[in-house]
């Protein structure tokens, strides 16, 4: 059929035919991709403001910006007595529109700033657990000392990276899994010391090398001496400053001459995507791990029977659910946490039947905020489906314009990006970046590390590539002057934004193995430079 958003032409496979007939929902009119954009507009996962409290005045931070038409408490008062949303309950009115009605009740229950857990002296994070002395760490967990990193697990002293795990003192990275010491590369397993590197496994003491196994002291694949290894590396780290944007460009080159695997998926049975791992049929699904029977899942972990879910972690049965952790039996949700047998919540935690219901915690069978008998809230669904059988609204998602944040701070902006009438015209709310007073003075970062002390620290920088103004935090100066490395010239939304162009996009296309002209997909996109390769053909050459 055609996507009412895109009008592009897709299936619904029968695995997604059968789970909504299981769900009792609507089948969607949106492709997976139109879907997956939605899920993202009600994420803002990286942009924090200073706000005030609803409840106490205070200065908090979080995801909302100042304009906000919303109520914004902060965590720990959203855990306190003194919050308890379901003074916010309505009578649902067989009247009007339920989504209507949801919308309403989302102005008005104060929402909280942030979600962390567990976090420690690390106050500029978000969507993290388990983390101390970090500075703006995003959706990472279980480590410490993560500065500007975004999907960071099980790692510390680690700076500028993306999708990192079981890594230390690495850094301006992407992919990398089990690395020490590993700097601006990308795709690496097990390696050290290393340097612009790229698909590198087993390797320790290797600069600007691609698909190399079991290697030391190599740089542009090329198989040195240590002594003339050494040597070469240290002429190379005392240019790295000037020359870091040649490098980059090398890095790029070499990245030209091997091969592509067409799709990332590992340890897996019966499953189609990209970066997929530990998983058994997982259908339709990118950067996950640990899947059984799911399709259409983003950035997942751990879930089962799942269905078109963003960023949902170790849940079971659930659909249309995005930002949510333990969840069971539950769909048209979001952000939301420990929830069984729940239907279109929104900030709620640790509850049991509820439906449209927003900011509840420890609550059963309340409707609109409203707490009602097992019985009552059973007969009230019964009406309640009829109504919105009526409406057109039945087993339908929130509208995508039922979203808290302003287009531009969401993750959509990343992947599906709008001018600011674009978004307005969709009927969203736009973010305008508050003025910024550049110094009258452009300070020159000196490219030695070693001649620049923390007075830097207090300094407002000019980022080379944008004009935007950034700072240089104590711990990440300690970090260059340990590593020996040129701090960064560019802002760190800029630096973020370089590591998320290497990522491939998140949708399968058809092609043919340059190899062995077997018919396959790939997420790599048509028309480039990559030679893709069909998984025997990969694992013929590189092992
Ligand atoms: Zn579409
Ligand atoms: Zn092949």
């Amino acid at each position: 059929m055609q996507c009412v958003q895109c009008k592009e032409n897709f299936d619904h496979g029968t695995a997604e035919i059968e789970a909504y007939k299981i769900f009792d929902a609507v089948l969607s009119d949106s492709c997976p991709d139109c879907r997956h954009r939605r899920h993202l507009i009600f994420r803002n996962e990286r942009n924090l403001f200073n706000t005030k409290s609803f409840l106490s005045g205070k200065n908090i931070i979080s995801l909302y910006p100042k304009t906000t038409k919303h109520r914004i408490i902060d965590s720990e008062e959203w855990w306190s007595d003194r919050f308890d949303a379901t003074m916010y309950g309505h009578e649902f009115d067989f009247n009007r529109p339920f989504f209507d009605q949801i919308k309403e009740l989302k102005k008005e229950v104060p929402r909280w700033s942030k979600i962390c857990l567990n976090v420690e002296n690390s106050e500029f994070s978000n969507n993290s657990a388990n983390v101390k002395d970090s500075y703006l760490a995003f959706s990472s967990c279980d480590g410490e000392q993560m500065h500007y990193c975004m999907r960071v697990i099980k790692s510390s002293f680690c700076i500028d990276c993306m999708n990192v795990n079981d890594s230390q003192y690495c850094s301006n990275s992407l992919d990398l899994k089990k690395c020490y010491g590993v700097h601006y590369s990308q795709s690496s397993e097990s390696c050290n010391d290393s340097y612009f590197v790229f698909d590198c496994k087993n390797c320790a003491d290797c600069i600007l090398c691609a698909q190399l196994r079991n290697k030391k002291y190599c740089i542009l694949n090329k198989e040195l001496s240590k002594e003339e290894y050494e040597k070469q590396k240290k002429e190379f780290l005392a240019n790295l400053g000037q020359n870091m944007n040649k490098m980059k460009q090398k890095f790029e080159e070499i990245k030209r001459l091997v091969l592509y695997k067409n799709l990332r998926i590992t340890k897996s049975e019966d499953s189609i995507g990209d970066f997929i791992s530990s998983s058994k049929n997982a259908i339709n699904c990118y950067s996950v791990s640990d899947l059984q029977d799911c399709t259409n899942l983003y950035d997942c972990y751990a879930c089962k029977n799942c269905h078109d879910n963003l960023a949902n972690d170790k849940s079971e049965l659930c659909l249309e659910v995005d930002t949510a952790y333990d969840m069971y039996n539950c769909k048209l949700c979001t952000y939301s946490v420990s929830e069984r047998d729940c239907t279109y919540t929104d900030q709620c935690m640790i509850n049991k039947n509820l439906f449209g219901c927003v900011g509840l915690k420890h609550q059963q069978y309340c409707i609109l905020n409203k707490k009602y008998s097992k019985e009552d809230y059973e007969e009230m669904l019964k009406k309640i489906k009829l109504h919105m059988q009526k409406t057109g609204e039945w087993g339908k998602p929130f509208p995508a314009t039922l979203t808290p944040f302003p287009y531009n701070i969401t993750v959509a902006q990343e992947y599906y990006p709008l001018t600011k009438d674009q978004a307005i015209a969709q009927g969203f709310e736009w973010y305008e970046e508050e003025e910024q007073i550049a110094p009258t003075e452009k300070y020159k970062i000196p490219y030695n590390v070693e001649e620049i002390d923390e007075s830097i620290c207090k300094k407002v920088l000019v980022c080379e590539e944008t004009g935007k103004l950034y700072n240089i935090i104590p711990q990440e100066l300690r970090f260059y002057k340990q590593m020996k490395l040129p701090l960064p010239r560019i802002s760190p939304h800029q630096r973020y934004m370089e590591l998320l162009k290497m990522l491939p996009p998140k949708h399968l296309r058809d092609t043919v193995c340059s190899s062995c002209n077997a018919k396959i997909k790939t997420v790599y996109p048509a028309d480039t430079w990559r030679k893709i390769v069909c998984n025997e053909c990969y694992l013929k050459k590189v092992y």
